[in-house]
């Protein structure tokens, strides 16, 4: 892979694994733009758009939304400049098996620099939680999404890990460190230094 083609990350983690804060992050210091499926969602949900009447149902519950609807919703913003100059963070997507294959064939040639799950134990991402407030975050919509990503996301990781592209890293810890380990993850894959064999 030549160093000066743009980045193009996939950021997995169960709810409540600091998944978006990470991507935020990250995309700040690589300039790279950050597509969060849950925000674009969440909004068209607020802004009553034709989408958000379509999706609505299933934000508030915590159910997937159906793969067609968020993989024409992701390619549309993968096609754009700012993203194909830029690079990109995808937050929240793919999360089956189904929308990671459409990625993949949307980017093609290219395909992706790197998939990186953030790793938290579910007792401590249920502790997170508790304090986040946000409005799709009732009780039953938690429980129903960390089922999701055992069934439906882990398929789209082990896609990733199978392809060799897959770096796991410790999601456990301040803001600062995973940080730095998810800075490390992408420096090793961009060779940029040197792992331990
Ligand atoms: P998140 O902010 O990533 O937790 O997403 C919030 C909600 O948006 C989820 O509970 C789903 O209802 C929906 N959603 C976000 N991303 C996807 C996706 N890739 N596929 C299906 N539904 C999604």
């Amino acid at each position: 892979m030549s160093s000066s083609s743009p980045l193009r990350l996939v950021v997995f983690g169960r709810q409540g694994s600091g998944k978006g804060t990470q991507c935020k992050l990250l995309a700040e210091r690589r300039g790279i733009v950050h597509v969060s499926t849950g925000d674009m969602l969440r909004e068209a949900v607020s802004d009553d758009s034709a989408l958000g009447r379509r999706v609505r149902e299933y934000v508030e519950a915590g159910d997937l939304v159906p793969d067609e609807l968020v993989i024409e919703l992701v390619t549309d913003r993968l096609g754009r400049v700012d993203a194909k100059t830029r690079g990109w963070v995808l937050d929240g997507f793919p999360r089956t098996l189904e929308q990671a294959e459409a990625l993949l064939d949307a980017i093609r040639p290219d395909g992706i620099t790197l998939a990186i799950e953030l790793v938290v134990p579910v007792e401590v991402v249920v502790e997170r939680m508790k304090g986040r407030g946000r409005s799709d975050d009732t009780e039953e919509a938690i429980r129903r999404r960390l089922e999701l990503y055992e069934r439906e996301t882990v398929p789209a990781v082990e896609m990733f890990a199978a392809k060799g592209l897959l770096a796991r890293v410790d999601g456990v810890g301040t803001v600062d460190e995973i940080a730095e380990r998810v800075e490390h993850a992408i420096d090793e894959r961009l060779g940029k230094v040197g792992s331990p064999r």
